[in-house]
């Protein structure tokens, strides 16, 4: 049987060990730096910004797997598109990952690949790794330019 669960971690393994848009985006228009002292994830997120699109999105820093993974995921699946369009995906994964639902198919699906993350609600300790660049990229798309920390 095709197994869910399987697939999941081969791609947190993958987002992790070949992070996508890991770079340093020396013409960002934004650039948000990101801590989670808990676990001692560090990343900083450039936003170069068309107009209320995501002209590019990329991140440098080091940091756990699970916070590499997320960060890869994150500026691979938000890349090109609408602020808007964003911030409804950051709505959307910010609740599925923190509340104590099951989440039916339909819901999971429409997560596409970052539905991958939601595994670590079985680790609430890691639940801010997988939400530090997105918070990070929240602020950045606030337009305050400032450091983001997980306490
Ligand atoms: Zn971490």
């Amino acid at each position: 049987m095709f197994d869910l669960k399987d697939l999941y971690q081969e791609l947190i393994v993958d987002h992790n060990r070949n992070p996508r848009n890991f770079r340093k985006m020396q013409d960002a228009d934004r650039v948000v730096e990101g801590f989670n002292p808990l676990c001692g994830d560090h990343l900083n997120l450039y936003l170069k910004l068309n107009q209320d699109q995501i002209a590019d999105l990329s991140f440098d820093g080091s940091g756990c797997a699970i916070s590499v993974a997320s960060a890869s995921l994150m500026t691979d699946a938000l890349k090109g598109k609408k602020v808007a369009d964003a911030e409804s995906v950051f709505n959307v994964f910010h609740n599925m990952i923190t509340d104590n639902k099951l989440h039916d198919a339909e819901e999971i699906e429409h997560l596409g690949k970052l539905a991958a993350l939601l595994g670590v609600k079985d680790y609430p300790a890691r639940v801010k790794c997988a939400t530090l660049c997105w918070h990070t990229l929240h602020t950045a798309l606030e337009g305050k330019e400032k450091t983001v920390t997980t306490e």
